[in-house]
């Protein structure tokens, strides 16, 4: 398995979107995400996407350099269309404008719709804290059924994720970020690839029984495609996870226009997103009460006393800072199928092999 340094796997990406039509900008920003997915242990939205992104831009799905339209807007809200323009690209300048208006009118709502894949959600509750605002942030993937609700064995949702980011003064942001399925497709994606392998039962079958076999998601066909096997992921945390799900589909998808998860529509996949954007100063009585609330009480739940086989207790946001430290230093391990299926995306997007093993440093 080729272990590649983080700058220089940012950088082979990086030159795959150029070459596949993206402006150079554009290309950086994509790789940046998908690199900094892997850096804090993402795999599942890391450079695993590198090939799928490169045929989306080979077949429409996702057009390179599309400007976010601004369907409607007022001092505190804004309605987004991403025209089917790159993800990362898209929610980015989604982030920027919730932003400037959080930052002008102490709250902001903005929603966005027919994004190509957003990646990593969390990325953009990052962005957020970064200028001082807490963020809310529902999502889901149209054209993407694929989680079964809490007893079910058919696939009605996406993945559908939720994040949440607190901004802490002069440190690293509390980021609540997951898929509100017991594991995101990307890590079925990333065990049918010879990567880590699922948790017990995080999958069904068509007869209803759980498994672990990502067969269960994608048949044995290959390339693995979601739309070619019968079972599907299982909602997280019963009815109550199965519960937040739906209020994904039903914000993050039907509020903000992008459509619910559901049968084939005949439209491409799209990330619909509804974010919330909150100034703490607004709503504070006394100033630094809220930064030095959360300092306290979140010092307070990391003091509880470790549940049997725990090293200690982490808070949400930790288990990322502490993988992007050991992986910064120690390079990224890439299994070999992930590996392959970029030298794919490489050749597809014109840059030869061997350029590609130069700039990433694999021989
Ligand atoms: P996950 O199950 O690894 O959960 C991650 C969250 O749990 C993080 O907030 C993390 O800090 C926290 N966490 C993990 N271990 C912890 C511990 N021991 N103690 C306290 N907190 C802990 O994440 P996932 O569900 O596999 O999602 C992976 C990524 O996939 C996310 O970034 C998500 O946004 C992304 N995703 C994107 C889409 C899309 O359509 N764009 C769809 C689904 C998922």
């Amino acid at each position: 398995m080729p272990i590649i340094q983080s700058d220089r796997l940012s950088a082979v990406v990086a030159e795959i979107f150029d070459r596949a039509g993206c402006d150079r900008k554009e290309a950086e920003r994509v790789a940046e995400s998908l690199v900094g997915a892997n850096l804090r242990g993402h795999d599942s939205h890391g450079v695993i996407r590198t090939l799928r992104y490169v045929t989306w831009l080979e077949t429409g799905w996702i057009k390179a350099g599309h400007p976010v339209r601004v369907v409607r807007e007022s001092p505190v809200m804004a309605v987004l269309d991403a025209e089917q323009g790159f993800g990362q690209s898209a929610a980015e300048k989604a982030v920027e404008i919730g932003i400037e208006k959080a930052k002008a009118m102490e709250i902001s709502v903005v929603t966005l719709k027919n994004a190509g894949h957003i990646g990593r959600v969390g990325q953009y509750a990052e962005q957020a804290a970064a200028a001082g605002l807490v963020s809310i942030h529902f999502v889901n993937a149209r054209s993407s059924e694929l989680v079964a609700p809490f007893g079910a064995r058919e696939r009605r949702f996406s993945t559908a994720p939720f994040a949440v980011g607190i901004p802490q003064n002069g440190a690293p942001p509390y980021i609540l970020d997951f898929a509100t399925s017991i594991v995101a497709e990307g890590k079925v994606l990333v065990a049918a690839q010879g990567g880590k392998s699922l948790p017990k039962g995080a999958l069904i079958n068509d007869k209803g029984d759980l498994t672990e076999d990502p067969i269960a998601l994608y048949s044995d066909a290959k390339p693995p495609n979601y739309r070619n096997g019968t079972g599907a992921i299982r909602a997280m945390g019963e009815h109550k996870g199965s519960g937040l799900a739906l209020m994904c589909e039903l914000l993050g998808g039907a509020f903000s226009g992008n459509g619910a998860a559901g049968p084939a529509s005949g439209k491409p996949f799209a990330n619909g997103m509804l974010s919330i954007y909150l100034t703490p100063a607004a709503f504070a009585e006394e100033d630094n009460f809220f930064s030095e609330e959360v300092r306290r009480y979140v010092d307070h739940v990391k003091s509880a006393a470790p549940a049997a086989g725990v090293d200690k207790v982490l808070v949400p946001g930790e288990p990322e800072l502490e993988r992007l430290e050991a992986r910064r230093r120690d390079g990224l391990e890439l299994p070999e199928d992930v590996w392959n299926s970029i030298l794919e995306a490489a050749e597809k997007a014109g840059l030869p092999n061997s350029e590609a093993r130069s700039i990433a440093g694999v021989n």
